[in-house]
């Protein structure tokens, strides 16, 4: 059988070193591997995703160190972050308009603790859904587990996130990422929503109107979408402009 090499740094690989992409490259294990956050799925991913991945975490890593880990210390209530996660692993930064999925790695057992991160911006989450899985445990038992699967839309690498959580996180996460967005699903808050999609009827009947006329432009189109985007997904404009002011002051 022909020996493989990584297709990232080269190194020689065997049965044991080797970790198969879905495309039918070969990374190594040992290096290359564990330079991916554990979950994200090896098995599916191709050597692009993989690369693209790799970056994300190395620069996600920098924003964590200069961003986030000071504001684990923070006495400012507005700079005060939300966590989520079984191991509270989700970092949610409202004041910076970011968000930051870490994974910590130890050298020897719980010491040589360093912490390595994906960082998005808030206005990206396009989608946060629950899932749960009935699994055997050690003693054979049967439990639930469950999970948040998050959207990430814009995002090269990793951009669908299924976190483990507590039992009922998740209501709790929803209506807060619900409040972020300005999305209120109680019929006692409507009125955001309602403002928001005739907005949204609004800009259809404009680009219809465009349409008729042959007057139809990509700055119509675009505000159709931007408006229709609003209605389900709430206006992320000040969401973007907080994150891209915080990332652009990130040190390369
Ligand atoms: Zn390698």
């Amino acid at each position: 059988m022909a020996k493989h090499t990584c297709a990232i740094c080269g190194a020689e690989l065997n049965l044991i070193t080797e970790q198969k992409l879905a495309d039918g490259n070969f990374i190594c294990r040992k290096v290359c591997s564990k330079k991916c956050l554990k979950i994200f799925d090896k098995v599916e991913a191709t050597l692009e995703s993989v690369n693209s991945h790799i970056e994300q975490v190395e620069y996600g890593t920098k924003v964590w160190n200069q961003i986030f880990v000071p504001l684990t210390k923070t006495k400012v209530k507005e700079e005060k972050m939300k966590r989520f996660g079984k191991n509270g692993e989700l970092y949610v930064s409202p004041s910076t308009g970011l968000v930051a999925l870490t994974e910590n790695r130890y050298k020897i057992f719980i010491f040589g603790k360093s912490t390595i991160a994906c960082v998005y911006r808030l206005a990206d989450l396009y989608g946060y859904d629950y899932e749960s899985e009935v699994v055997k445990n050690s003693e054979g038992k049967e439990e639930t587990r469950h999970y948040c699967v998050l959207l990430f839309n814009n995002t090269p690498g990793l951009y669908q996130v299924r976190m483990e959580i507590r039992s009922g996180e998740f209501e709790s996460m929803e209506k807060y990422f619900n409040t972020l967005f300005g999305i209120q699903k109680t019929l006692g808050n409507i009125k955001n929503t309602w403002k928001q999609q005739i907005n949204a009827a609004k800009a259809v009947a404009d680009a219809v109107k465009a349409v008729k006329e042959g007057t139809v432009d990509e700055a119509v189109a675009e505000n159709t979408i931007g408006a229709l985007d609003a209605a389900q997904y709430g206006d992320r404009t000040e969401w973007i402009a907080k994150a891209d002011a915080a990332l652009a002051a990130v040190q390369k």
